[in-house]
């Protein structure tokens, strides 16, 4: 689901930590996608599956992990989780009963924080609200171009704790609506066929930003390597975060071991 080569982290595929600037750790209960839009012409997830092929004996197919979704159930430390960095989890393919263990484990596991970011905004409408919306969900849509705009309405509809964008890469100037929008992320795209980002797309959208009191997150330029473009926009590190991180942060605290190790023991075997 991120559509941008970060090729030099290869590492143990089934999840790890991750060199994401804005989350902690991947999961990835399904691995494989198929593609949809512009921004998954270069996807990073297909580009891995690729280059470790002994990771991935099947490819970029769709493939699901039951195996691994009690992961996350062992990580005491409260970590922003990324969801599916490999795959997306509302790939058509991906059975509504598997979505639901998905989001059970999310429930048992209240001391992290989960980031779904989609490109599938209809299947995402459909399935909504039949969905446990738990409080340490942070969803989002994928923003590359102005055609794209339409998903933000769909991630609206959706009752998440936090619902933010992803702009990466992005292709092209963007006029955004940002109500009830509580984060953006923007980025431009890694590897030798990168499509170039334009400085004044990135101003404009933290203008926008700015205006509507939304934090923008700027994770990087790109070009031939995901660092070789830096991360600095006008001389400075733009790391803003939702102010639900902090929250979850100070709230999680509750979560003393003995509990999260109370919760582990109700987890089905
Ligand atoms: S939706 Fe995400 S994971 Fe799937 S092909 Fe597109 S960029 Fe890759």
């Amino acid at each position: 689901m991120y559509s941008t080569f970060e090729l030099k982290k290869p590492r143990n595929m089934v999840s790890t930590n991750t060199g994401i600037e804005w989350t902690d750790k991947t999961w990835n209960p399904t691995t494989g996608c198929t593609k949809v839009s512009p921004g998954c012409t270069h996807c990073y997830a297909e580009a891995i599956t690729k280059r470790f092929t002994q990771n991935f004996p099947q490819g970029f197919a769709l493939q699901l992990h039951p195996e691994r979704l009690e992961m996350p159930i062992h990580w005491r430390k409260p970590s922003r989780i990324f969801v599916n960095s490999m795959s997306d989890l509302f790939h058509e393919d991906i059975p509504f009963s598997f979505l639901e263990e998905v989001f059970e484990v999310i429930g048992k596991t209240p001391w992290h924080v989960y980031q779904i970011l989609t490109k599938r905004h209809e299947r995402l409408e459909r399935l909504a609200e039949k969905l446990n919306w738990h409080e340490n969900i942070w969803l989002g849509v994928s923003v590359e171009n102005q055609q794209y705009l339409k998903r933000i309405d769909y991630l609206r509809k959706v009752p998440a704790k936090v619902r933010f964008l992803s702009c990466e890469p992005l292709l092209g100037d963007l006029q955004l609506d940002l109500t009830d929008i509580h984060w953006v992320i923007v980025g431009g795209e890694s590897g030798h066929k990168h499509r170039p980002l334009q400085k004044n797309w990135v101003e404009n959208i933290r203008q926008q930003c700015q205006d509507s009191n939304t934090p923008f997150f700027f994770k990087q330029w790109g070009g031939r390597t995901p660092k070789a473009g830096g991360r600095l926009l006008d001389g400075e590190i733009w790391d803003e975060m939702p102010k639900a991180w902090e929250q979850h942060l100070q709230q999680s605290l509750k979560y003393s071991r003995t509990q999260r190790k109370r919760n582990i023991s109700k987890m089905p075997a």
